[in-house]
């Protein structure tokens, strides 16, 4: 007898979904595909991200692996190369000087540049940091701006079908100085990102460019990106 009522209601829950509804599509997002908002069942597949349509490499947040960089002198354009590593990087709701916000995290990545080649040793160097996103590079360049006001930069992102308005960045340089080791002078640059994004985002992009890349007239990354100008890493998800 008992194990009939257990058929029954298994039977009951199983054909549950085709008692009569219509289908209401969400469309799909970066997250996920097109999901019907009333029992759930998808479609299709997420939206293809930006960096996976234009082949742009972003690593993994390996802390302290190393990666060449190569960019140019200050007073001309030699070639230079330095090494770039996260060296760390933290998610935490609020502390003392990271004010919170109900839906977001802070996310909060240092990275390490040295140089010290006889190029730049003899003629200085440029770097240039990069900020974008991996998901929709054109609606992130468009709503990122400094609030002067509020001395930070603010932006947009769309995190599982829902615009977050409300994220922030700021960047902090530190340019160190020239510190001689042997026969040569180097510098050891940190450059700190701190952003609030929604919790569990994955998707911002921080990083240098060769500074001999021109940006002139071009807008998104994707147009002036390639390969050997740039080491970008991708803040959020998998790290070590
Ligand atoms: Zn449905």
């Amino acid at each position: 007898m008992k194990k009939t009522v257990i058929l029954l209601l298994a039977a009951l829950i199983l054909t549950g979904c085709s008692s009569i509804h219509s289908h209401s599509w969400e469309p799909a997002n970066y997250q996920a595909p097109s999901t019907c908002s009333v029992c759930g069942q998808t479609q299709g597949v997420p939206l293809t991200a930006d960096v996976e349509k234009y082949g742009i490499r972003v690593n993994p947040l390996t802390i302290d692996k190393e990666y060449a960089y190569h960019t140019v002198c200050s007073e001309n354009d030699e070639p230079t190369e330095g090494k770039v590593s996260v060296s760390a990087y933290q998610v935490f709701d609020s502390d003392e000087t990271h004010q919170g916000k109900n839906g977001y995290q802070w996310q909060i990545l240092t990275l390490k540049l040295i140089i010290g080649d006889a190029a730049s040793n003899q003629y200085g160097f440029r770097y240039n940091y990069v900020i974008s996103d991996c998901f929709n590079i054109e609606a992130f360049t468009k709503a990122y701006r400094y609030d002067e006001e509020k001395g930070y930069n603010t932006f947009t992102v769309n995190w599982y079908g829902k615009e977050s308005d409300d994220c922030h960045l700021r960047v902090i340089c530190n340019n160190g100085e020239w510190i001689q080791r042997g026969e040569l002078y180097y510098k050891n640059i940190t450059i700190t990102f701190e952003a609030l994004l929604p919790e569990g985002y994955d998707g911002l992009i921080v990083g240098l460019r060769d500074s001999s890349v021109s940006t002139e007239e071009k807008y998104y990354l994707y147009q002036y990106y390639d390969e050997n100008s740039f080491v970008l890493f991708r803040m959020g998800g998998q790290h070590d």
